[in-house]
């Protein structure tokens, strides 16, 4: 056990027995199931499912490269963050850091906990203000959340920025990765080996596909890993769940990464020329954020004509921006085409 992981976590949760399921005491192979008050007849879900995920994490394991010991399933990445501020998070004492604007859930998530969260806007040009993170850090911080790329500004951080962050700051950094996929910086999944405090998430719900089943993932170490399972609720991944998801890591997504890539490099062109949008923001993710020069009144416009759009206008950093997500080949022809309409003053 790591001695140093082991002091930044919360007493309570240091001292935690778990709840053990039926299923965690199962040793042999038993066929008849009289342990856990289940109905006996079958139907596809009268049993409860695997608390550990065993095959799943087996399969997630193959497909990174890393340890099933290293490898923490949640519902959604939600719960990973959730988690977070439960395990190493003093209520009313602890703080997080982080980048701002960010993944809305890491304040909300903080908030929830009773735990101060502070924000360090990014400067022009979205790079990261690593020495004003590290300013807002004190001894009572035990988060710091780089979100990477980062939603909603769309750009990926230099992973030896993140990197000399995690050796400078003392407690836990999170890199939230889930537009990784969509990125040429690459994840820092073959760093954990060598940074104990950090601790990496991930998504099925872009690239992979799987938003509506609620799959998040932390990698980190193992220590954190077996502390996050034990502080999870015990069947916190339903059984229909891991049983789609195991059969569709078995598909390739690969293609439809490059065509979301490429429709991505299309929108970045062709939004500059309308002369509405204001600037295009580069993006190493599946999203677009673009200035434009009303957003409230281009925003209504598409919902008037059937396309939804995030209206990020109000976030301080993000001022008079859309968030556009980068769709099918057709969508993103339909998104152009009510530009130009809007952009014509077309009333149709
Ligand atoms: N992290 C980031 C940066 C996100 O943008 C989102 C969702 N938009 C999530 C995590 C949540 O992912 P999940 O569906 O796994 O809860």
């Amino acid at each position: 056990m790591n001695k140093e992981l082991e002091t930044l976590v919360r007493d309570n949760i240091r001292r935690l027995s778990p709840y053990s399921t039926a299923r965690d005491e199962l040793q042999g192979a038993p066929d008849v199931f009289l342990d856990a008050n289940e109905n006996p007849y079958p139907n596809g879900w009268n049993r409860y499912p695997d608390p550990r995920q065993k095959a799943l994490k087996e399969a997630v394991s193959q497909l990174k490269g890393l340890n099933p010991d290293r490898i923490f399933l949640g519902n959604g990445s939600d719960e990973a963050i959730d988690l977070m501020y439960r395990i190493f998070c003093e209520p009313g004492e602890d703080n997080a850091v982080a980048i701002a604007p960010s993944y809305g859930m890491y304040e909300v998530a903080a908030a929830i906990n009773d735990v101060q969260f502070r924000k360090v806007l990014l400067p022009e040009g979205y790079s990261l203000p690593s020495e004003a993170l590290l300013d807002a850090c004190d001894s009572r911080t035990k988060l710091l959340w780089i979100c990477s790329p980062n939603n909603p500004t769309g750009n990926a951080f230099p992973q030896e920025d993140i990197l000399e962050l995690a050796r400078r700051f003392k407690g836990i950094t999170v890199v939230d990765e889930a537009y990784a996929d969509f990125s040429s910086k690459g994840s820092l999944l073959p760093k954990l080996q060598d940074y104990p405090r950090l601790v990496v998430l991930q998504t099925f719900s872009k690239a992979r596909g799987m938003a509506s089943l609620r799959l998040g993932i932390a990698f980190a170490d193992p220590y954190i890993i077996s502390v996050m399972s034990r502080v999870k609720y015990p069947y916190n991944i339903s059984g229909e769940v891991q049983r789609i998801a195991l059969e569709s890591l078995g598909r390739s997504v690969e293609t439809q990464v490059e065509e979301i890539k490429a429709q991505r490099e299309r929108l970045s062109r062709a939004l500059p020329r309308f002369s509405c949008v204001l600037k295009v923001h580069p993006s190493d993710a599946n999203f677009i954020l673009a200035e434009v020069d009303d957003a409230d009144a281009l925003y209504s416009r598409l919902i008037d004509k059937g396309i939804i759009v995030r209206n990020r206008s109000r976030v301080e950093g993000c001022r008079g921006c859309l968030r556009i997500t980068v769709g099918t080949p057709e969508e993103n022809d339909r998104l152009l085409k009510e530009i130009e309409g809007y952009e014509k003053g077309d009333i149709r």
